[in-house]
């Protein structure tokens, strides 16, 4: 097409100038011209308004099953039972039930959401169209509204020229368009998400092709309420950052196709990868295949694994160049956090390592066993001697403190916090806005001190456990659990 026009223009310029017109101001003119359309035609993300604007309508039907989807056992139930509705047209017509227009995921990052659209799209043989709420944003008024518009045209015309019934429009992060309108924001966005409740409104059981809008969020609470009514988004379904059991799942599902030796313990994984997503798992199974070629090993050990876990969570290593002080004081600081982990959580302890990676000179891996959602007084009191213990072990051995504890400190500080809003300090149970600030930081600082007296006492009692790790750590640069445990069995011993 295009090269026809540039010959046709050339033909014309070709002509004109056989009979004597003057060429240069026509030259301008057009270059001026194919300029503007060139821009007009390749601007706008996505969802461009030009000419060759696009949805992302990568697949047509995705080739994606629950079943390739660990853990979110109950978010997959859920999300099934209300797809049913769309495969099972004819129940719900004759019931005369409404069709179902919206289903909101909310979740944090990376735990599924747009695979369980994916699925959704696969188990209802639905076409896929997916775009993100910020192909929606643009300077100008109304071109976001004419985006929604064309999102819902262009999914209903793919949707008939696959022959299909259903289609399934995906839009993520739908909190960039869907935020609660106070008035203060930019009209444009009011814009766009009045016209996709229009376009919801609009969608009916009569029309040929049945449309379906799964959005999903990690800001549920930011999202306007008209989103959120009945006949809209009226059907909410959790994807939670997955427990032991899911994560064991997603670690296999991510392992299977690589190659795994003997003597590789996926539940063991699963234990040490507590709070992570499915995205990092992911990456921990990618990650650690990634370290087994560069050892040049035909298979993923353990070993790699753990290197990738430390990766995923704490960053790549860096290589900030301490000085030796500096290294021996990281190194106490870590062991003091170990030996307190160790004693409020037995077997907690994966590893202990003086190495920078992300932000940190050094850092413990310990995980917290079961995955817990609730917590009793003496349990985040261990939490809080936990991260008191790193600091208070250069006190016992320096005779002072660094600034390495800010970020323990303030966490320590949170849990005190939580101790005092849970009714569980020395205050009883009580109402923080109606007392005074001066009190709630007198009784966290009561707590804070206590518990570090209590540390400071455990680590006196394992100085020389600090010695011999501090020896192991500035030789090695890692201590990995069980050597370390053997290291604390040993000074029991002594001491009896
Ligand atoms: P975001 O909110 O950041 O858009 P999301 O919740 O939509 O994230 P996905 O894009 O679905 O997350 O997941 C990203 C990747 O993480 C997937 O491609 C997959 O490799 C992996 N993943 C996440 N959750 C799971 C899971 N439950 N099972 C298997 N793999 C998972």
């Amino acid at each position: 097409m295009m090269g026809w026009i540039v010959g046709a223009v050339a033909a014309t310029f070709l002509f004109l100038g056989y009979l004597g017109v003057p060429l240069l101001p026509l030259v301008v003119l057009t270059l001026i011209i194919a300029a503007v359309t060139f821009f007009s035609s390749t601007s706008g993300g996505r969802l461009g308004v030009g000419k060759k604007e696009t949805i992302q309508t990568n697949e047509s039907v995705p080739n994606l099953t629950f079943d390739e989807i660990g853990g979110q056992k109950r978010a997959k139930n859920e999300l099934i039972e209300a797809l049913d509705f769309l495969i099972h047209r004819d129940h719900i017509d004759a019931y005369g039930i409404r069709p179902l227009k919206g289903i909101l995921l909310s979740g944090p990052p990376g735990t599924g959401k747009t695979l369980m659209a994916k699925a959704a799209a696969h188990y209802t043989d639905s076409v896929f169209v997916s775009t993100a709420g910020s192909a929606f944003i643009e300077m100008y008024v109304g071109v976001g509204a004419k985006r929604i518009r064309k999102l819902f045209t262009e999914a209903r015309e793919m949707a008939r020229k696959k022959k299909k019934k259903n289609a399934i429009i995906f839009i993520d992060e739908i909190d960039v368009i869907g935020g609660r309108r106070d008035g203060s924001q930019h009209r444009e966005y009011d814009q766009t998400l009045n016209q996709l409740l229009t376009e919801m409104d609009g969608l009916s059981s009569e029309q040929d092709v049945r449309l379906l809008v799964v959005a999903a969020t990690n800001r549920k609470d930011m999202l306007d309420s008209a989103l959120l009514r009945p006949g809209r988004f009226d059907r909410h379904i959790t994807v939670d950052l997955p427990d032991k059991k899911a994560r064991t799942h997603i670690l296999h599902l991510h392992l299977h196709t690589k190659p795994l030796s003997a003597d590789v313990k996926i539940e063991k994984i699963a234990e040490e990868t507590f709070g992570f997503s499915g995205a990092q798992l992911e990456s921990v199974a990618n990650e650690a295949a990634i370290y087994a070629l560069r050892d040049e090993e035909r298979e993923i050990t353990q070993h790699h694994l753990s290197l990738a876990i430390d990766k995923v969570m704490m960053g790549e290593k860096t290589d900030r160049e301490a000085t030796q002080e500096e290294r021996e004081r990281v190194a106490i600081h870590e062991m003091g956090h170990a030996i307190v982990a160790e004693f409020v959580q037995p077997e907690s302890v994966a590893q202990v390592a003086l190495s920078p990676r992300g932000e940190a000179l050094g850092y413990v891996r310990h995980h917290p066993g079961s995955d817990r959602y609730l917590y009793t007084r003496e349990q985040i009191e261990g939490q809080i001697m936990i991260l008191l213990a790193g600091a208070a072990a250069e006190q016992v051995v320096f005779g002072n403190r660094s600034t390495g504890a800010r970020n323990d400190y303030e966490r320590a500080n949170q849990s005190a916090q939580l101790l005092i809003e849970s009714g569980l300090s020395e205050l009883g149970i009580i109402n923080p806005d109606w007392i005074e600030k001066s009190s709630l930081q007198a009784e966290a600082s009561r707590i804070l001190s206590s518990l570090e007296e209590r540390t400071i006492h455990q680590i006196e009692q394992h100085r020389h456990v600090l010695e011999r790790g501090l020896y192991l750590l500035l030789k090695d640069e890692v201590l990995q659990g069980d050597h370390f445990r053997q290291l604390l069995a040993q000074a029991d011993e002594w001491v009896r």
